[in-house]
């Protein structure tokens, strides 16, 4: 098991999480999937192929974050692989003209602080990795020519993750670390709902390619469908 990639999955108990995480595990990296709940985490590293492993972590709170890398630096010692998938989407009934600052607050606590904390607090362990990648889930709705005012703090919360990705791009050149952002699509999820257009193995396609078979040297862009796309 010690020369198994280590891969880990933020919001992993269901969704377009699971399904990476899945994907992932079924290509043989040896899965740590984190979640705030952890009975949901744990059931759900029960559906994955022994190896896998469950860590509790809430990605809006500091001591959550720092509690998972003290408990994930027990038993491994470099992080191939960081995907930051936890996210939130809590537009419904509000607009650009509506949303209070709580709410802004809330959801980039989450969609866009959380990504960044997360990668702050493993880098060291993405550090002793060779070739470390890190995959932020990120949305068309953070693309600039795709903010909806409809979905206030939504969009703001991925345009802004966006900014982490190529912020965190440039810092981590010269450790040769990639990190990029993809977009899943429209996934058939609790977040996209029965209509969605596609299912959950599409819609984690691209951030497995990231992870396990994109060449190491994209870095500092967004992806869909396994292509560049525009911020
Ligand atoms: P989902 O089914 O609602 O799953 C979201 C996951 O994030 C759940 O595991 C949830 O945990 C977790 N989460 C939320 N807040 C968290 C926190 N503070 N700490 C840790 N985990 C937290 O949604 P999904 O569709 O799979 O979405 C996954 C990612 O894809 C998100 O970043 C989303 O923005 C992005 N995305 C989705 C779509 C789509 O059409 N579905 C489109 C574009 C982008 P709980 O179960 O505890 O709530």
């Amino acid at each position: 098991m010690a020369d198994k990639k280590v891969a880990l999955v933020t919001g992993g108990n269901k969704g377009i999480g699971f399904e990476i995480a899945r994907q992932l595990a079924g290509a043989g990296f040896r899965v740590i999937l984190t979640a705030r709940n952890p009975e949901a985490g744990k059931e759900a590293v029960g559906r994955l192929p022994a190896g896998a492993s469950f860590a509790a972590m809430d990605v809006s709170d500091d001591g959550s974050i720092a509690q998972a890398a003290r408990t994930v630096g027990e038993t491994v010692d470099g992080l191939h692989v960081l995907v930051n998938n936890a996210g939130i989407y809590p537009d419904q009934g509000i607009d650009i003209l509506t949303v209070t600052r709580d709410q802004l607050a809330q959801t980039f606590q989450t969609n866009t602080f959380g990504a960044l904390r997360v990668t702050q607090e493993f880098l060291p362990m993405l550090k002793r990795a060779e070739g470390a990648r890190v995959i932020n889930v990120s949305s068309g709705y953070g693309q600039l020519d795709g903010l909806a005012a409809g979905v206030p703090s939504y969009c703001l919360s991925k345009l802004t993750l966006n900014g982490v990705t190529l912020m965190l791009h440039q810092a981590l050149q010269g450790a040769a670390i990639s990190v990029n952002s993809m977009c899943p699509g429209w996934v058939r999820t609790d977040m996209g709902g029965a209509n969605a257009s596609r299912s959950v193995e599409e819609g984690a396609d691209t951030a497995f390619w990231l992870a396990a078979e994109a060449p190491a040297s994209l870095s500092g862009k967004f992806f869909r469908d396994r292509r560049e796309i525009s911020w």
